[in-house]
């Protein structure tokens, strides 16, 4: 691999926090590399593999694929991103597990990379359950809007609410965030920067974008 190292970001926070946008924004600001892990499951179920197959009656069944795997995925993927030499890597949806997150720091280490940072979005119960209750997605194109918005997306589809963003769902959404955040805040300790993620977008990557800029190693 490259002799440039580039570093290691997990982004993290509950349903509804902006992970993706604010990732995107990293991605674009700091010429970084986004993995979104559930995005790279549902790629990796359409090839007609052993692998393939095997995840996608995972999905199908509307189980948790095991760390091993997502873990094998990950590793593929990481490995062609790092050909292109990154200043950085973003993880989002990764680790989910203690297992998977001692995958990820060996493989780190192996390679003499820094160990991960991991950005914490930060955002109220009541907040987020106000915003999930108002976004609606096109059933087409996965386009987001939130309310109020037209009953049809600029491409025709229908604007509907995400079968895992109703109250229920975004409850149970929740307590597995908080499970999540217990035992990343422990396998990271002291290398999480929180971040207050409610306001203006631009103000809360300007934040994520100093605090990054502030890490030496
Ligand atoms: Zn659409």
């Amino acid at each position: 691999m490259s002799n440039i190292k580039p570093k290691f970001f997990i982004i993290y926070g509950p349903p509804g926090s902006g992970k993706t946008t604010q990732a995107r924004i990293l991605v674009k600001k700091l010429n970084f590399k986004l993995l979104v892990i559930g995005d790279l499951l549902r790629k990796f179920s359409r090839k007609r593999t052993d692998l393939g197959r095997k995840i996608k009656a995972i999905l199908e069944k509307g189980e948790l694929v095991g760390d091993r795997i997502v873990f094998l995925i990950l590793k593929t993927e990481l490995i062609n991103l790092l050909k292109k030499n990154p200043k950085g890597i973003i993880l989002d949806g990764f680790p989910r597990t203690l297992g998977q997150a001692r995958k990820l720091n060996s493989f780190i280490k192996a390679n003499d990379f820094p160990l991960p940072y991991v950005i914490h979005l930060k955002v109220p119960k009541r907040e987020i359950k106000k915003r999930l209750n108002k976004r609606r997605v096109c059933e087409k194109c996965g386009k987001i809007y939130t309310i109020p918005c037209p009953k049809n997306c600029s491409c025709g589809g229908r604007l509907i609410r995400r079968s895992d963003e109703t109250p229920q769902a975004i409850e149970k959404r929740y307590e597995i965030y908080q499970l999540q955040q217990k035992l990343l805040s422990q396998f990271y300790k002291g290398r999480i920067i929180p971040i207050r993620s409610v306001g203006e977008i631009d103000e809360i990557s300007k934040k994520i974008i100093e605090r990054i800029r502030e890490i030496n190693d």
